[in-house]
């Protein structure tokens, strides 16, 4: 395995050159746009790596379907559905339109920056710094990793530049989809987004979410079943911005990307994946990470179809 993985880094590697680094947040420019790494944790525990696989980034919106999980164990569903649809939006994951033009002005998931800024608005806590650690430790208990924690510079650059983000909040509080303090709302959505991951912490997510939410170390529960399809599908249906469809078709698992450039994806009862690429697709998926998992789908039969 790690010598597949090794050849499909080298020989995915020269794609990067055709992506660019996110640059609308400043500080992700400083990203290195020819890296590119990959983890693979199986379902005995074996973590295969390759490449830039221990540089740390910003997990971005990998944190959406994380923080969806959470949403769903701390609210009653009904709940949380309420405020945020099911359905794909195919418009960019930025985008503000549909919170104007949708019958019902709901976000259409909890992928889309809309909605994820809904289901953060969901994390229990009587305190600012409550949540914030609370989502802290679910990250690392998820990935198995006490270190995790924020990188400050991106945060600051996120907040200090996020008036996309903000409109979005204020337009979602005025029409009842957000409660509460909205710049308290987005200080946890750009925390959230601004955590600090490496492959290894990505694939480790992954294979405890194929594995249904039972940690494959510990054997602990640490999210029900259903939650975790829940999470999947929604990755399935929505994880890869308005590329979803064709992903699915080329790929065929739960997965989903951020604009640090890293893709999780998890393949029910075998594997977890963790990609750093930091130079983006127009569609802002990591460009090396697709290629290499359109190849190491082929290679290893992943798709859930
Ligand atoms: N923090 C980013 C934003 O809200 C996340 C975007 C992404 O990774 O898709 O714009």
């Amino acid at each position: 395995m790690n010598n597949l993985l090794k050849q499909v880094i080298d020989e995915n590697r020269k794609y990067t050159n055709y992506g660019q680094v996110a640059s609308y947040i400043p500080e992700l420019k400083n990203a290195k746009r020819s890296d590119l790494g990959i983890c693979i944790i199986d379902k005995d525990n074996k973590i295969y790596t390759a490449g830039n696989y221990n540089t740390k980034f910003t997990i971005q919106s990998i944190s959406k379907p994380i923080v969806l999980a959470m949403a769903l164990m701390d609210n009653d569903w009904t709940t949380v559905f309420s405020k945020v649809g099911m359905e794909p939006s195919g418009d960019p994951f930025n985008s503000i339109m549909k919170l104007e033009t949708n019958d019902t002005k709901k976000p259409s998931n909890p992928m889309i920056n809309a909605g994820a800024i809904v289901t953060t608005s969901l994390i229990k806590g009587s305190s600012l710094e409550e949540k914030e650690e609370r989502m802290l430790q679910f990250f690392r208990r998820l990935a198995n990793n006490d270190s995790i924690g924020i990188n400050y510079e991106v945060y600051k650059s996120e907040k200090l530049t996020g008036d996309r983000n903000r409109a979005m909040a204020y337009l979602l509080k005025n029409d009842g989809f957000i409660d509460g303090d909205v710049e308290e709302v987005l200080d946890l959505y750009f925390k959230q987004c601004s955590i600090e991951i490496d492959c290894v912490d990505l694939a480790r997510i992954g294979i405890n979410l194929a594995m249904y939410g039972i940690d494959i170390e510990s054997k602990e529960r640490l999210i029900s079943e259903k939650v975790s399809r829940m999470v999947k599908t929604f990755m399935v249906t929505c994880g890869m911005y308005d590329a979803s469809g064709e992903f699915a078709v080329h790929v065929g698992v739960p997965a989903k990307s951020g604009v640090g450039g890293g893709i999780i994806a998890t393949v029910p009862r075998r594997f977890g994946v963790g990609i750093y690429g930091p130079a983006l697709d127009s569609k802002g998926n990591s460009i090396g990470g697709i290629h290499i998992l359109k190849d190491l789908s082929e290679e290893l039969e992943l798709s859930i179809f």
